[in-house]
């Protein structure tokens, strides 16, 4: 059962509109890439939870503190006699482990120990469950799920699952049983209550509205090459046709997303779509789907 689900982290959703809409730094390119890379790897792996039969408490993306330390954990699994605590990567290609270091083999560059990163997440994890009166064993595991991934001199004796040993592993997991009660849940909701979340607002503030480039963005194939005819707009580019509705409450929901203490106003959402679509629509799309606040030219939308 899934307690907490894993809904796309809204750095992500960030950064993809910053990225359509603005030049990014290189190093926020790459911490995109990689953020909507480890994202699609948890989202593997949640399917392959989700199959299992015995009963157990899912929590998807925790942000935990023990000790005055922050630590993420990507799934938790509660089952009768144990945890387990699940560190996903989605790696490509070929990498190397030596002196207990891994690195990438194309650039020969070290990167993050994911077994250190375990090790920390499952330490801080037993120093909390303690805390809160519990004593279970804690089965951690670093799974690598891209079938693409490969690590020359993999160790032995270390609690890494590779993608072909993950059906047998999910196999495996599904043979023992497991009985739930009311401890368990107690502790799975005492843990998704202490879940943490971190504004990614501050990070990106230099981002501001008018440094954005405006107009509508196609859904499709995210093009800026979109004309507005009566009741839709159309993608000059690949000819994907939305109602002037869905556009326009899309326009909208980006400002929001990227703006939150800024007001929602037809101007505003003008602006976005870069004069393409004339007010009185967009006025009339946002009094339908917002409630109304002020009056007159003071009107904004929440
Ligand atoms: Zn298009």
């Amino acid at each position: 059962m899934i307690l907490k689900d894993r809904p796309e982290p809204l750095e992500l959703r960030i950064l993809k509109l910053l990225d359509a809409r603005t030049e990014l730094e290189e190093k926020e390119k790459k911490y995109l890439h990689n953020k909507a890379k480890g994202y699609e790897g948890e989202k593997m792996f949640d399917l392959l939870t989700g199959k299992l039969d015995p009963p157990s408490y899912l929590l998807h993306d925790l942000l935990l503190e023990s000790n005055n330390s922050k630590f993420q954990i990507d799934t938790l699994m509660i089952r009768q006699d144990s945890l387990f605590l699940f560190e996903v990567k989605n790696f490509e290609g070929d990498f190397y482990y030596e002196n207990g270091r891994f690195y990438s083999l194309a650039t020969n560059k070290e990167i993050k120990n994911p077994l250190l990163q375990l090790e920390r997440c499952e330490s801080l994890l037993r120093q909390l469950l303690q805390s809160l009166g519990y004593r279970m064993a804690i089965e951690a595991y670093v799974i690598f799920i891209n079938p693409k991934f490969h690590l020359y001199q993999s160790p032995m004796n270390k609690p890494i699952i590779y993608p072909n040993q993950l059906p047998d592993f999910m196999c495996k997991l599904n043979r023992k049983s497991s009985t739930l009660n009311g401890r368990h849940k107690s502790l799975a909701e005492q843990l998704v209550s202490m879940h943490q979340t971190e504004s990614p607002y501050e990070k990106y503030s230099k981002y501001s509205f008018d440094i954005l480039k405006k107009g509508i963005i196609c859904a499709v194939c995210h093009s800026f090459d979109v004309s507005c005819f009566d009741r839709h707009v159309q993608c000059q580019v690949c000819g994907h046709c939305e109602g002037l509705d869905p556009a326009v409450l899309r326009a909208a929901e980006e400002i929001r997303l990227l703006y939150p203490k800024e007001k929602l106003t037809t101007k505003l959402v003008f602006e976005w779509c870069n004069g393409i679509i004339s007010k009185q629509p967009i006025g009339r799309i946002l009094r339908q789907k917002f409630c109304v606040q002020g009056s007159k030219k003071y009107t904004f939308y929440v």
